[in-house]
């Protein structure tokens, strides 16, 4: 047994110093960022912003509605190949997992559409070798596309992804709102302290990290940048809206959404038949209140981050983390009266 003694830190445990700044208005801030990858040696320009692969986010509706603002969508994993015709190629992710047919899958796609322009292979677990090879065999198999691969939490294997043909490396084990990996298997590692880490190690070989998971408001989507990650993935701040096509569900005369985990019950009765009698559930369902379109949402997280940046003098996105001093906190908010 090894105990590592220095206490990691969640976006909860900090916040971010303001600082003297020349911008005088938020109007000035541009969030757009350009990255060059290193695998598929190719370029893109967007908000770097990510609604995850999530039933009642990952959806075609969303993809619309965040491709007006240049922000991206990760479509969730359970469309048939004849959907993706829809697809908009620059703000989308084509989503698989590692378990068997995903990669004929993605051979399917291949002969349909071509090469995915962002393609995205999401895990739960993303330290065991089986994932490691997957991700090698998809980046022969689509040169240039642009492959985000995940989760993990750690440098060490971070690095390894990028250097198996990954672009971008999706951190997070853990801090999702309807993640129980934590209570289930006692499994995790406190985000802010995570994305710090790994995006140093990724910058380092040229490559990109996503922040996956834990923001609760446009602030921790700030603190994320400002720690360093060049993509943030969102599943419940993007949940409960008109765009995740889900029914909505009246209780006392007030809208909600269902919002679950994809390693949930509901998800596996819904999309594997059921929970394989050697699992435990490591995701759980919330209602959340019914938010109607997504638009105002994205206008308030693109505000707040447009307002971080004029507190700590960051002109563009990309300066925010060499703006950002953090402080550590006993406590978010004032006290209400
Ligand atoms: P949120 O933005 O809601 O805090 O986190 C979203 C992220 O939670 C997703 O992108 C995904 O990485 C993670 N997640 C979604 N469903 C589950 C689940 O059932 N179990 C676990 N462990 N993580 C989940």
């Amino acid at each position: 047994m090894k105990l590592e003694g220095d206490t990691k830190l969640d976006y909860i445990d900090v916040l971010i110093r303001p600082k003297k700044s020349a911008l005088s208005s938020r109007q000035e801030v541009n969030l757009e960022r350009t990255f060059k990858f290193p695998n598929s040696n190719t370029s893109w320009s967007g908000i770097p912003i990510v609604a995850a692969n999530m039933d009642g986010v990952g959806t075609f509706s969303m993809m619309r509605a965040l491709g007006k603002h240049r922000l991206v969508t990760a479509l969730h994993k359970h469309y048939d190949l004849d959907e993706y015709r829809a697809m908009d190629k620059e703000h989308t992710f084509f989503t698989i997992g590692i378990k068997d047919g995903c990669e004929e899958k993605l051979e399917q796609f291949i002969r349909k559409y071509g090469e995915p322009r962002m393609l995205l292979i999401d895990v739960a677990n993303g330290y065991t070798e089986k994932f490691l090879n997957f991700v090698k065999e998809a980046r022969k198999m689509a040169p240039t596309s642009i492959i985000m691969a995940g989760n993990v939490v750690t440098g060490e294997m971070t690095k390894e992804l990028i250097l198996a043909g990954a672009d971008i490396v999706k951190i997070g084990i853990g801090p999702g709102a309807v993640c129980t990996t934590r209570v289930i298997a006692g499994v995790g590692y406190p985000q802010l302290s995570a994305v710090i880490e790994c995006a140093k190690v990724a910058h380092k070989v040229k490559g990109f990290v996503c922040a996956d998971g834990g923001c609760r408001n446009p602030g921790d989507v700030a603190k994320a940048f400002g720690a360093e990650a060049d993509f943030v993935m969102l599943g419940s701040m993007l949940s409960g809206h008109e765009e995740g096509d889900q029914d909505i569900i009246e209780i006392n005369g007030k809208k909600f959404a269902e919002h679950y985990g994809s390693s949930s019950r509901e998800a596996m009765d819904k999309h594997n038949g059921g929970q394989a009698s050697y699992k435990a559930a490591e995701g759980k369902k919330i209602l959340v209140p019914y938010k109607g379109k997504v638009e105002e949402t994205v206008e308030e997280i693109l505000g707040g981050l447009r307002s971080a940046c004029t507190y700590v003098g960051a002109r563009r996105l990309e300066e925010l983390p060499e703006q950002t001093t953090f402080v550590l906190v006993n406590r978010q908010l004032s006290p209400s009266i």
